[in-house]
């Protein structure tokens, strides 16, 4: 399928719902699948209660979103429903944001991994096109993780970041290690090697990373002179290699439930689990005063939107992409992520 960089008429705020299939598990325990698709905008949660008698009923929740993704949908019709009109964008000087938000284990990551190398491909093969080849314009990514309000470089030995503002309010990392990516093989390699650096303690990969918002940025820029960038090692500040034409981030975000960790009796993961909660919340403010049009952005809320201040201001792009589970042991997380969606919007 070809892409033009000519489509322009693209929503600033996306929000999709995708539901994943129930899992081996569920079906073991014999649970009930909850969460109804009727249409591609449309979905209906069945909660089951309990009258005071103990005589079972069901509530039902009725929730409209831009799109709504059932359990049959593949990784590549996600891309389509909500990467790809926005690449673009990003051609025409546009800041885009793809989120994942959901509980652990809802398929944020199963969702997200595929998403930038699938971008990339199709940034790459626009790159190639003579307009933008004659512009000297090259592809740049780095991969990030924020980690109990901390910076990490996950292309450097996870190397500890800072964050500056310089006169101009603009945000700089300190220190990210930028590479310039002239095929999509290399992307592949540098997200692999990304995602192996990701938080993974001795509670095994999903618990720890579940803790974490994994931020992986794709930039387009425009070079002056042809330099064989990849060989520099300090690849740090924004404007390394030329001036940043368009960028799109890809964010898994930490688990949502991970939020209300706040009563846990371990000191640590009461501290992660209040800084989660004020980054979900900074996070679902910027939205709502990018829709609104606000002049004024509640970036500071969080470590998170700080970081993304560049990207919620001016031509801005966003799409929120809530997972969520079937399963009725799910239930309460399933609203709380749909309702947090429905506000965003
Ligand atoms: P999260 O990142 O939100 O914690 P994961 O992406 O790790 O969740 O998903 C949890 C499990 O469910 C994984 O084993 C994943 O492969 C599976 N899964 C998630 N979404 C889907 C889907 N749409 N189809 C099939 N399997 C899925
Ligand atoms: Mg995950």
């Amino acid at each position: 399928r070809e892409i033009s960089t000519k489509e322009t008429n693209v929503a600033k705020i996306k929000v999709v719902v995708r539901k994943r299939p129930l899992n081996k598990k569920e079906i073991s325990r014999k649970e009930d699948d909850i969460v109804t698709v009727h249409n591609n905008a449309y979905l209906t949660v069945h909660e089951p209660k309990l009258k005071v008698d103990l005589t079972a009923y069901v509530e039902k929740h009725e929730f409209y979103f831009d799109a709504v993704l059932d359990e049959h949908v593949t990784n590549d019709e996600v891309y389509r429903e909500t990467v790809e009109p926005i690449i673009p964008t990003i051609f025409q000087r546009a800041k885009a944001t793809c989120f994942a938000y959901g509980q652990t284990g809802s398929g944020k990551t199963y969702t997200m991994k595929p998403l930038p190398l699938r971008a990339a491909e199709d940034i790459v093969r626009l790159l190639h096109q003579p307009y933008y080849r004659n512009q000297n314009f090259k592809l740049w990514l780095s991969y990030f993780e924020i980690y109990g309000g901390k910076l990490f470089d996950l292309l450097c030995d996870r190397r500890k970041l800072c964050m500056r503002e310089d006169g101009k309010q603009q945000v700089c990392i300190v220190g990210l290690q930028e590479f310039e990516v002239s095929d999509v093989q290399i992307v592949m390699d540098f997200i692999e090697k990304g995602n192996a650096a990701r938080s993974t303690g001795s509670t095994g990969a999903n618990e720890e990373s579940s803790r974490s918002h994994a931020i992986l940025q794709l930039a387009i820029k425009k070079h002056k002179v042809v330099v064989d960038t990849r060989r520099q090692k300090d690849g740090n500040d924004s404007s390394k290699g030329g001036k940043v034409i368009g960028k799109i981030s890809f964010i898994d975000l930490a688990g949502s439930e991970r939020g209300a960790d706040t009563t846990d009796n371990d000191r640590q993961t009461r501290i992660e689990g209040a800084e989660i909660n004020k980054s979900l919340l900074a996070l679902k403010e910027c939205i709502r005063a990018l829709d609104n049009d606000q002049i004024h952005i509640p970036f500071r809320g969080s470590k998170l939107t700080e970081v993304l201040r560049d990207s919620f201001v001016g031509n801005s792009r966003t799409v929120m992409i809530s997972c969520i589970s079937p399963n009725a042991g799910s239930c309460e997380h399933t609203l709380n992520t749909l309702r947090y969606a429905d506000r965003v919007k």
